[in-house]
């Protein structure tokens, strides 16, 4: 097998590698690419010999949409290679193959890593093909591929009556999702996706396959359910024990008026809700126009999500929050998938920044007085500046929070301060500035713990954000199942 090294790759011609023709993209990826030790057209061709998968080398027709993270200021990474696994084996043969010529490999499911960690510069290994969802109607399992998308869960589950806990963004990837825990409208009735994993599939550093379940490698499926992304292996299939679904009211609901007030009341009625009650409250700074020409900022309070009963009982549980003020809504009572469907986002690229912080108490009144004191003074981006919270117990409090490395399972709410813009917006730096303030104002209400699916390259002390009382135990799991730190990125967990 050919491998350069820099000398060898120094001292060649412009045109060729090893005496073989560069072709057009193999030239762009080398001016591209930062890394020195580059391996040649050939060495990719022989791992691409003995994939159902493909290898795609930069220039090749369909390589740049690998290349996009979700969150866009983060640019263009650009791989040495995509190599598009169909098959566990492609995935086992892509590790074997990289540790042979020295070269890491970064996997990516949705590619909706917030801070772009599913990028690199050198493997990028994609399971966007492995997408396949079988429902066993004897065990009453789901199994869903490594890089299966929710937009695949809605349409495998779509003909059951049967879900797990999953976002309503339908590019997020499952794998990514459950890896770090998984919320969504379902978890207070339910648990966390990860509290519905049942087993999954991984593949080691020495390309082995690791099963990982409460009777096989317990350790690592203690650790992959709050901790897995990026951090331990490359997970191929995740097993599910769904719950049954029927109707579902799904809403979205704006009071334009009386924010402080509203959000005061809504957080009172959500404390004490039932669990069938799953929601995201927003405070948006919303543009209004003004003669002559011209906007002021209005805060608008947004509830978003669904209640397992009928639109009746949904409207006398916010009853005390709209006897405040009338919202603007959208309500509707439908099966769950079709519900799901109508209210579901796709979740495409964007400038954003969003940084989180779970609650363990509810807001204080001071904490309130604070959250719109800082939302009066946002410097303005091209885009919206939001506050939001994710409301969090019913079952997930009902697993310990030692019992998975998803510790936070007292948590009252994940909190989280988001900003989006537009390319080329000259204030940016003013608004980073702001939001990193805020969220350490926040601090002395929430907490310093962070949800790791948010992940934030801000974060300075970013092991502790994440993993909390869980890191000492990670860190030794990492250490006795991927000593060398073969998988790896900018967060990973460090080895021992
Ligand atoms: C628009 C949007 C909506 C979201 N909605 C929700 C939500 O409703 N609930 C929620 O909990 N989170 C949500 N998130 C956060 C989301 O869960 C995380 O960003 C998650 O990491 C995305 O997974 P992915 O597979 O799409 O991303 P990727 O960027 O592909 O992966 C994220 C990380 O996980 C690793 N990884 C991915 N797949 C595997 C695998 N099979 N094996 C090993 N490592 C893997 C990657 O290497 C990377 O480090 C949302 C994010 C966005 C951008």
């Amino acid at each position: 097998m050919t491998q350069l090294s820099r000398k060898s790759f120094i001292s060649l011609g412009s045109k060729t590698i090893g005496g073989a023709l560069l072709t057009p993209s193999l030239v762009g990826f080398l001016q591209g690419c930062s890394k020195t030790d580059l391996l040649s057209e050939f060495d990719w061709q022989i791992l691409s010999n003995q994939l159902n998968g493909t290898v795609l080398l930069p220039g090749a027709t369909g390589f740049d949409p690998f290349t996009i993270p979700y969150a866009l200021q983060y640019g263009k990474t650009i791989p040495q290679a995509v190599v598009r696994c169909v098959t566990e084996k492609d995935v086992v043969t892509t590790v074997k193959w990289a540790r042979q010529n020295n070269i890491a490999i970064t996997t990516r499911s949705g590619g909706h890593s917030y801070a772009g960690y599913s990028s690199t510069n050198e493997l990028l290994l994609d399971l966007s093909g492995m997408t396949n969802i079988s429902l066993n109607s004897s065990t009453g399992l789901a199994t869903v591929d490594g890089g299966a998308r929710n937009r695949h869960v809605f349409s495998a589950f779509s003909e059951t009556s049967l879900a797990i806990t999953h976002s309503i963004s339908k590019n997020v990837g499952m794998g990514g999702l459950v890896l770090g825990g998984g919320i969504g409208f379902n978890m207070r009735a339910h648990g966390l996706t990860c509290d519905q994993l049942v087993e999954t599939r991984m593949v080691t550093a020495e390309g082995d396959i690791a099963i990982c379940s409460e009777t096989e490698n317990p350790d690592l499926f203690w650790a992959i359910r709050g901790a897995g992304g990026g951090n331990f292996g490359i997970h191929t299939s995740f097993t599910f024990k769904p719950f049954a679904v029927t109707r579902v009211t799904m809403f979205e609901l704006a009071w334009n008026n009386f924010p402080e007030l509203v959000f005061a009341k809504l957080q009172d009625v959500l404390m004490t809700a039932p669990n069938t009650l799953g929601v995201k409250v927003t405070i948006e700074m919303v543009r209004r126009r003004v003669q002559p020409a011209g906007f002021v900022l209005r805060p608008v309070v947004t509830l978003r999500g669904q209640f397992k009963g009928e639109i009746a009982e949904f409207d006398a549980l916010m009853a005390p929050v709209n006897a405040i003020s009338t919202p603007i809504r959208v309500v509707t009572n439908e099966d769950y998938w079709k519900a799901q469907e109508l209210r579901s986002e796709e979740g495409a690229p964007k400038f954003v920044h969003e940084r989180s912080r779970f609650a363990f108490e509810p807001l204080s009144a001071a904490a309130q007085a604070t959250i719109f004191a800082k939302l009066a003074e946002w410097p303005v981006t091209s885009g919206s500046a939001k506050f939001n919270y994710f409301l969090l117990g019913g079952a997930i409090s009902l697993t310990a929070p030692d019992a998975t490395a998803f510790f936070a399972r007292d948590a009252k709410m994940i909190t989280t301060i988001e900003l989006t813009w537009k390319d080329g917006d000259q204030n940016i730096f003013d608004n980073k500035q702001w939001l990193d303030e805020f969220l350490l104002i926040m601090e002395a209400f929430t907490s310093k713990f962070s949800y790791v699916n948010f992940i934030d390259r801000n974060e300075a002390n970013f092991l502790n954000t994440y993993y909390g009382p869980a890191l000492p135990r990670l860190k030794a799991i990492k250490k006795a199942v991927d000593p060398k730190n073969y998988f790896r990125f900018p967060q990973g967990i460090p080895v021992g």
